[in-house]
């Protein structure tokens, strides 16, 4: 089977360089391959009586299939350069931006319209924020929300599948250099294509390394980011989360000097369980309609971690972090900021006393066990840091769910059109350690399409 281009990965990055290879030039050959499911056929399996934690399903209906890993997130778009990747690194700031704005057009016209683009232009908070030691990124934050980003990909979906042949279920198994193109090989079947895009995102990143370490294309080491979600009554934090949505927030540590952010806030949203390659790590993200939503806000505080040479697993290292937390907990730990402060565990009677609903059902412990004393010590004292702009923040019962971990793919070596050292091999999304967002690994899909079809009228 010959096709002129084949995507490996149907997250944004596969499902934006399909979108705009087929809009443009209908005559082309495009397949996608997919190790997960099609999107009304993912489930997880969790449901919170029956099963209630993991059980490591054999592609996770949370991080694969149509959608990828941003399928049932919160489908917070932030358009920025600031943070959610290093892609205008490459294709420079003013075309970043531009690709992210037009995939926010696209998402518009596939079900988005109605949603909100918050902005951190001109608000007061960035003043109250340095007055206080805090530093607020300047963003703007499409939230699509978990369910309208649900019937975006749809939409997209079902204008796709139209014009573009999709294989589900399909892990990509090797993918080989031909003299006019490349072999994608899958467990049954082999499939040629003049054009390569690879799209794995996070879930990919062991089967990343391995075909540049096979195809000998360069890797350059990169950090890994470790932390807690916090969850606290909504209340705490509205003033904020109504004006921006999305906030975020810098702070450096007095001890240390380190780096912390508030990462993937979700306003009256849910904590949720996170796999990856089997470890069981925590998340969030909330609903546009009010009916699911909760009474708890929830946002990340994360520590980036890099290491210098001669450590190089810097994924590796925030595993092992997972690891123990999974091993003391079987899975996700939740601590009150209360117990931690007091050097003692959260047990399941203190929780009950809690005035804080956990959201997730998560193991009551102490993260003190499991996070090092360096990260643990600046996430306290950005609680505090943040409690002088939402009181209410360094509580007792402000809940702690440990750890969040948000693992980089080693960054591969592209030039600037995301192209590798092949000829018409590109790398593109999280898979590549450019892009860590929805809006740049969507952007990227979108550049990389172009390019091709640039190629294409020569
Ligand atoms: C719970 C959750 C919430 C999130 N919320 C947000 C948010 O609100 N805003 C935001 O900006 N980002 C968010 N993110 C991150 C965001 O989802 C990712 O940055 C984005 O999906 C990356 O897109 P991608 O296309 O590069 O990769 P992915 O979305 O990870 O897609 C890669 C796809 O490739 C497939 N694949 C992997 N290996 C193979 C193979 N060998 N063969 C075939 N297929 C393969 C995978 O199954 C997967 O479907 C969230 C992530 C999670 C998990």
């Amino acid at each position: 089977m010959k096709y002129d281009v084949i995507i490996i990965g149907a997250g944004p990055g596969g499902i934006f360089s399909a979108y705009e290879l087929t809009k443009k030039n209908q005559d082309l050959k495009v397949a996608v391959f997919e190790a997960g499911n099609t999107l009304n056929k993912r489930k997880c399996p969790i449901d919170g009586e029956k099963i209630k934690n993991c059980i490591n399903c054999k592609t996770c209906s949370i991080m694969s299939g149509f959608g990828g890993a941003g399928a049932f997130s919160d489908g917070k778009y932030n358009i920025t350069n600031d943070f959610g990747g290093s892609l205008h690194e490459y294709i420079g700031k003013k075309r970043a931006l531009e690709l992210m704005k037009y995939v926010d057009d696209i998402n518009m016209e596939n079900g988005g319209n109605n949603t909100r683009l918050y902005t951190t232009t001109g608000s007061k908070f960035k003043k109250i924020c340095m007055q206080n030691d805090l530093h607020l990124l300047e963003a703007s934050v499409r939230h699509l929300g978990t369910d309208v980003n649900y019937v975006v990909l749809e939409n997209l979906y079902n204008e796709l599948k139209e014009k573009v042949t999709f294989y589900f279920n399909q892990p990509v198994l090797e993918i080989e250099v031909l003299e006019d193109g490349y072999r994608i090989i899958c467990e049954k079947e082999e499939y040629d294509s003049q054009y390569c895009i690879i799209s794995v995102g996070r879930v990919g990143s062991k089967w990343m390394e391995e075909v540049c370490q096979k195809l000998d294309i360069p890797t350059k080491n990169n950090r890994v980011d470790i932390g807690v979600r916090v969850e606290i009554p909504a209340e705490v934090f509205s003033h904020i989360t109504d004006e921006l949505y999305e906030s975020k927030i810098l702070y450096r540590t007095e001890k240390y000097g380190d780096l912390i952010r508030t990462f993937c806030m979700n306003p009256k949203g849910v904590v949720v369980n996170e796999n990856t390659n089997g470890i069981i790590t925590v998340n969030g993200h909330s609903y546009k309609d009010e009916g699911k939503q909760t009474g708890n806000t929830n946002f990340a505080l994360l520590v980036t971690k890099r290491f210098s040479e001669p450590f190089k697993d810097s994924n590796g290292y925030g595993e092992s972090i997972a690891r123990l937390s999974n091993m003391l907990g079987g899975g996700v730990l939740v601590q009150r900021f209360g117990d931690l402060i007091r050097g003692r565990r959260s047990t399941e009677s203190r929780m009950k006393e809690s005035f804080v609903t956990p959201t997730l059902n998560a193991t009551p412990g102490d993260l003190s066990l499991v996070l090092p004393k360096r990260i643990l010590d600046g996430i306290i004292e950005m609680i505090y840091a943040l409690d002088k702009i939402a009181p209410g923040m360094a509580n007792d019962d402000t809940l702690l769910y440990g750890v969040e971990v948000k693992f980089y793919n080693l960054e591969v070596s592209v030039d600037a059109n995301l192209q590798s050292k092949y000829q018409n091999l590109y790398i593109i999304g999280d898979g590549s350690g450019i892009t860590h967002s929805l809006s740049h690994a969507s952007a990227s899909g979108v550049h990389v399409a172009r390019v091709i079809l640039e190629d294409f009228k020569r």
